[in-house]
């Protein structure tokens, strides 16, 4: 493998080795002539190699077309050899860059890097929509442009990234995302964002919950205390005495109803899958009947209509406190001389227990809230029936680890309908 230069010598002293003799052999000039004819003929075999080379530069194709001879044969293989490597090497990189933005369009947060700027470099698609951006045409512009809100441009200006942010977007309202901002080669950020607005609610629910139950709990002790220091400071006539210590007692029996059913509720929720014991619904009925009858005390009618032979397949302390919880609200709502009836009834989609009363009926607009804990239409009428705003939450919980639904229809005037239904694979000996 000569190089162009020493090819060039030899070139050149072969045109001197043939130019010689015919100069020596003839006239001189005819020596030069000869010599002149070989470098011209080297130098267009050179200015052909040339154009070919000036050709590829402009548009280097991978492919055989750059064929040369001798030592070009050499300088093109080496250029070919190279442009192919760069080549596979870009293809190589482009293949990782790509691979790298899918991973990123597959985070289920929303990821978007910005530059020392504050400009955006890269968005997924989740940071789009979360952010209301869109990387073809921002790519480039600060983000403090296009997200305005104030407690984001600060965030992001004060520079403490030891906490995130927490953002409500304006664009939507009903959304709450954390902001963690992590810098990274030198002064550049990546911005995670994460959607926690379903933890957000959770937590809202949990502090709600825990200032129910307080507030639930205040009012009894306040009375209990109250009592007792009327008791403790004033000298009471037995009649006076037996009154307060009666008072007191509702009220203590008032906060151990609600610490049962929040006990009941929190080992409902924090339960195994219910067992499938199999729960006679014949006799669970007649059981239900005989409670309400005991509980009405004579008020109401109490009727039963069942056209369903089969059973419940399902947990028996949770289905039997379910169903009678709809029982023992229907007798505690509905006034004297009023109608209870219970119903049972069982088809091959599943089966449906109903409790339906002629009471005061509920307005439709409390329907959906019913089954919130500490939810009442009428707290008043709640707490003198003995009743702690749970029953219904413990009822549409227990239900739906069963896969059953609670069903609500009510009129105000007329009365109400609980319908517990259940699958047909919950029912049993149909
Ligand atoms: P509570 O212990 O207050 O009865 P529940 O969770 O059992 O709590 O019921 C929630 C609310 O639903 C009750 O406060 C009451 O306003 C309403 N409610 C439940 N059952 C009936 C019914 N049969 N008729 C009218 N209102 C009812």
């Amino acid at each position: 493998m000569t190089s162009l230069v020493t090819r060039a010598v030899i070139l050149a002293a072969i045109a001197a080795a043939i130019a010689i003799p015919v100069g020596i052999l003839s006239r001189p000039w005819h020596g030069w002539a000869v010599f002149c004819v070989g470098l011209v003929l080297q130098q267009l075999i050179h200015f052909r190699h040339f154009a070919r080379l000036d050709r590829w530069t402009r548009n280097p194709v991978v492919d055989a077309s750059l064929e040369g001879e001798g030592a070009w044969d050499d300088i093109f293989g080496r250029l070919y050899r190279h442009e192919k490597d760069l080549r596979q090497n870009i293809a190589q990189r482009d293949h990782q860059i790509a691979m790298l933005i899918a991973a990123g369009q597959a985070l289920t947060d929303g990821v978007v890097l910005l530059d020392t700027q504050n400009s955006i470099m890269f968005c997924n698609t989740t940071a789009e929509t979360q952010l209301g951006l869109k990387i073809g045409t921002d790519r480039g512009q600060s983000i403090v442009n296009l997200v305005r809100q104030p407690e984001f441009v600060s965030y992001l200006e004060a520079g403490d990234f030891a906490r995130p942010l927490t953002l409500r977007p304006e664009r939507y309202k009903d959304r709450v995302y954390a902001i963690h901002v992590i810098p990274y080669a030198g002064n550049r950020r990546l911005m995670q964002i994460k959607d926690i607005t379903q933890a957000d609610r959770l937590d809202q629910t949990r502090r709600d919950f825990v200032a129910n139950v307080s507030h639930e709990l205040r009012t009894p002790l306040t009375v209990l205390s109250g009592f007792l220091e009327t008791m403790q400071e004033i000298d009471l006539d037995d009649e006076e005495r037996r009154r307060y210590l009666s008072m007191m007692a509702d009220q203590s029996r008032r906060m151990q109803s609600i610490v049962q059913d929040l006990l009941t509720l929190s080992s409902i929720e924090s339960a195994p899958p219910p067992d499938n014991d199999i729960v006679d619904m014949v006799n669970l009925i007649d059981k239900l009947r005989r409670d309400a009858e005991a509980l009405s005390g004579g008020r109401h009618t109490i009727a039963v209509e069942t056209d369903g032979r089969g059973d419940l397949r399902g947990s028996e302390p949770e289905l039997v406190s379910a169903l009678a919880n709809l029982v023992t609200n229907a007798v505690r709502y509905t006034p004297a001389g009023g109608k209870i009836t219970l119903f049972w009834k069982t088809s091959p989609q599943g089966a449906e227990f109903a409790v339906q009363d002629t009471g005061p009926g509920i307005d439709p607009k409390h329907i959906p809230r019913l089954t919130e804990r500490f939810y009442r239409v009428d707290r008043g009428r709640s707490r003198d029936s003995g009743g702690t705003g749970l029953g219904l939450a413990i009822v549409k919980h227990s239900l739906n680890r069963h896969q059953a639904q609670l069903e609500i229809k009510s009129e105000v005037g007329v009365g109400s309908r609980f319908a517990a239904k259940f699958p047909a694979h919950r029912v049993a000996n149909t």
